[in-house]
Order: structure tokens, then C-alpha cells, then sequence
């Protein structure tokens, strides 16, 4: 990782006070997004976080994990799959349900967009509680796919969303708070 690039990307990550609800610090890359050149950086230290291992898939969840995660695909010549909110998807699905603060998500994949044995990054912009995240990689694992990492833009990291993460997958983040 290039420090220099990280607190470049850092100080353009905007935040946004009681949204979507009261109390919430929403972290907004959207000055990320909208800057060639720091969308650029952000895939390059994405992809730096990989390591050695060439993934066959790049898996992003819904709804900015696409954003990353497809240009991260492109970039390495892999396929990109999409985890996506529940009914959004077209046509056979495996879902998996998490806890919120309030209630229950659910998450969904193709059950034929991961083989067994392949080789699977699982992208994301921001690891907080990790309901969304486990989720999607037990989506992944139980379609036989084999996680070289989780890897996210940001970690709220006072939320020990790691603790609902399988320990075995390697989890990196660009940017902890
Ligand atoms: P969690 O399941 O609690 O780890 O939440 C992660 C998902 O919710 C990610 O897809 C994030 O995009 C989104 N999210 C949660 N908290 C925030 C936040 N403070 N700012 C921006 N996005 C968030």
C-alpha cells in the first residue's frame, strides 16, 4: 500500500452527518468516484491488497462493492459477480439473512455465478457491523468458492465488524476508523 495515496483518499472521503438516519456518520466516496485520478488510486491499492494469488471472480456487494469491485475485474481480466439485495437478481438465487440493529437484511447471489473451487475476491466500500459481508461470504463458500480476501475501502473498526467475519479469510482495509 502507498501511504501517500491512502491519506490522498482519506481527506477526499466526505462525512455526512444523520444519514440516512439520526446519529449515523455516513462515510460519502462519491469525491472519490468523481475524481479520475483518485478512482484510479483507490482500484490500485484494491488491487495491491490481492497479493500474489490471481482471482478467477471479483465478487462486489450491493450497491457501491459494484462500483469498485467491477472496475477492480476489468483491470485484472476476471469475471464480476454481483451480491445483490433481496429480489433484485433475475434468476435462481441462494440468499443469506443477517441481523441489523432493527430487524433482518438479506442478501442474494446466482447459484451458478461462482463455481466450485474458484479462486474469489469479495468487495466492498465499508466494513461497519460485517452482517453484509458475512453474509456474502457464506454465499460464496457455500457455492464452493474459495475467498483469497475481503477487501474494503474503509473499516469502521470501533464497530469490531471483524468479529462476524470467518477469522480464516484474510480481511484488509485501505482506511480505518
Ligand atoms: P455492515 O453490514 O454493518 O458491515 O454494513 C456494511 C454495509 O452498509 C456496506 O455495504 C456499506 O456500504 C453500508 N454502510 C454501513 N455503515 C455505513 C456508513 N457509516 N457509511 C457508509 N456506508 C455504510
Amino acid at each position: 500500500m502507498n501511504q501517500e495515496h491512502l491519506s490522498r483518499l482519506k481527506s477526499a472521503i466526505r462525512d455526512v452527518h444523520d444519514f440516512p438516519k439520526p446519529g449515523i456518520v455516513f462515510k460519502d466516496i462519491t469525491p472519490v468516484l468523481g475524481s479520475g485520478e483518485l478512482f484510479r488510486i483507490a482500484i490500485d491499492e484494491f488491487i495491491s491488497t490481492i497479493g500474489e494469488t490471481k482471482p478467477d471472480k471479483i465478487v462486489g456487494i450491493d450497491a457501491r462493492g459494484f462500483i469498485f469491485g467491477a472496475a477492480m475485474a476489468d483491470r485484472l481480466g476476471v469475471g464480476f459477480v454481483p451480491v445483490r439485495k433481496k429480489g433484485k437478481l433475475p434468476w435462481e438465487t441462494n440468499g443469506a439473512s443477517y441481523s441489523l440493529e432493527y430487524g433482518e437484511a438479506h442478501v442474494e447471489i446466482h447459484r451458478d455465478a461462482v463455481h466450485a473451487g474458484e479462486k474469489v475476491v469479495l468487495v466492498d466500500d465499508l466494513l461497519a457491523t460485517g452482517g453484509t459481508a458475512g453474509a456474502a461470504l457464506k454465499l460464496i463458500q457455500e457455492l464452493g468458492g474459495k475467498v483469497i480476501c475481503l477487501t474494503f475501502l474503509i473499516e469502521l473498526a470501533f464497530l469490531e465488524g471483524r468479529k462476524n467475519l470467518d477469522p480464516s479469510v484474510r480481511t484488509q482495509a485501505l482506511l480505518t476508523y
